[in-house]
């Protein structure tokens, strides 16, 4: 007999669907294929260098070598609320609505576990960013797919949400990975009275909150009325500061929602190091336009030549507003598969199927604009000699 068997709950996962495409990537490079990834959501732009100075003096702190506070430094979780007033217009108590999380994907991943009862439904956008699937079974509830389409702007339907209640949570994700639509307040108070209407909370993952082109700037949930009582938003470092290996994010909103939160995680985690916590107030301390301008123009430049490229091949593709993706529709005769599949072989390109983030992105393919500009670019001239589009590749 094996004794040797994984619990049942991570059986439940869906299939691993990147694994097709990361097995002839890794086949592709041991033939010697100069393989460009365009697949990952990692910056490869640097942290600001006041914040791997705060970092640096921060470390040498003798009670720095201690364990954090649960909730976080107070000096950070009030910079936190400080940003929050300053760039959403929200206001937050430092003390019971602002916690600080080991990157926003750890308080995504533990929320279901503070939450949500076995068997109690929680609502996830398809396509989605997949934490949120994984989380919720974790924790034995049961997710239910709301359909993000191109044609209400890949926001989730008011009527698909009340179909699908009873629930006790409901995931938005604005700007969105991976369709890089956007929401705006309006859309969050019609979810908010919703959530109150049929008593359910909603987690607001708010991840690419300052990646945003032509002077869009995203809202956050809070900011719409009636937004408090039922809701948590989730603010990362990771994208904004390219701080995505240093781990350090914040729950912020309901007071019992961040209370409930963080009693799960005083018994799972121990916080984020609190040289990297002196970091990441550093980076909120930087003035808002002058670490973002040149970022957003690099993130500009690539999106513009990337979409012109695509436009050049004959894809229907509109730039995005925000994120650090494109998210287009794979030519007729391929599915997402098939595509990146195509791109990988005849091109060494690996773009991300859109199945990987559920069934409902389907027909689509997700571009990372994080890959270095010249090697962005010559991804984008190898696209340009593509042999004519084949359903059958
Ligand atoms: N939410 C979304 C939608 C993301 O795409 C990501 C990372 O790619 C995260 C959350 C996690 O970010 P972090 O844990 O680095 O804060």
């Amino acid at each position: 007999m094996n004794l040797f068997r994984r619990a049942e709950r991570l059986q439940q996962l869906p299939p691993y669907l990147f694994a097709e495409i990361d097995r002839l990537r890794d086949e592709a490079r041991r033939k010697g294929v100069d393989v460009i990834d365009l697949g990952v959501g990692d910056p490869d732009l640097s942290t600001p260098a006041a914040v791997v100075e705060r970092a640096r003096g921060a470390v040498l702190r003798p009670d720095y070598h201690r364990y954090p506070p649960y909730a976080g430094l107070p000096a950070l979780r009030a910079k936190i609320a400080e940003f929050y007033g300053r760039r959403f217009d929200v206001a937050l108590d430092p003390e019971r609505e602002v916690l600080v999380l080991i990157g926003s994907k750890e308080g995504l991943a533990h929320l279901p576990l503070a939450l949500v009862n076995p068997l109690e439904r929680v609502l996830v956008p398809n396509p989605g960013y997949p934490v949120y699937r994984a989380a919720t079974l974790f924790a034995g509830g049961v997710p239910v797919d709301l359909p993000l389409e191109p044609e209400n702007g890949f926001l989730p339907r008011a009527a698909d949400v009340e179909r699908a209640c009873p629930a006790k949570l409901l995931f938005l994700n604005y700007p969105n990975n991976p369709t890089a639509a956007v929401a705006d307040v309006e859309f969050y108070r019609e979810m908010a009275a919703l959530a109150d209407r049929h008593r359910f909370w909603i987690a607001s993952d708010l991840a690419y909150s300052e990646i945003g082109f032509e002077g869009y700037r995203a809202p956050s949930f809070l900011a719409a009325p009636g937004s408090r009582s039922v809701g948590i938003e989730f603010f990362s470092l990771s994208k904004t500061f390219n701080m995505t290996g240093w781990r350090v994010a914040a729950a912020v909103g309901n007071a019992d929602l961040v209370a409930a939160l963080a009693a799960v995680k005083s018994n799972l985690d121990s916080g984020t190091p609190q040289f990297v916590q002196d970091a990441a107030a550093a980076a909120l301390e930087l003035a808002d336009g002058e670490h973002l301008a040149p970022l957003l123009e690099i993130y500009r430049e690539r999106r513009d030549a990337v979409v012109e490229q695509l436009r050049v091949l004959g894809l229907a593709v509109e730039p995005p507003r925000a994120t650090i993706y494109v998210w287009a529709r794979v030519p007729a005769g391929h599915d997402s598969l098939t595509f990146a599949r195509y791109l990988l072989e005849h091109a060494g390109v690996v773009v991300t199927p859109g199945t990987g983030f559920g069934s409902r992105g389907q027909g689509f393919f997700r571009i990372s604009l994080t890959t270095p500009t010249d090697r962005l670019r010559e991804a984008i001239r190898r696209l340009s000699e593509l042999p004519a589009w084949t359903g059958s590749a």
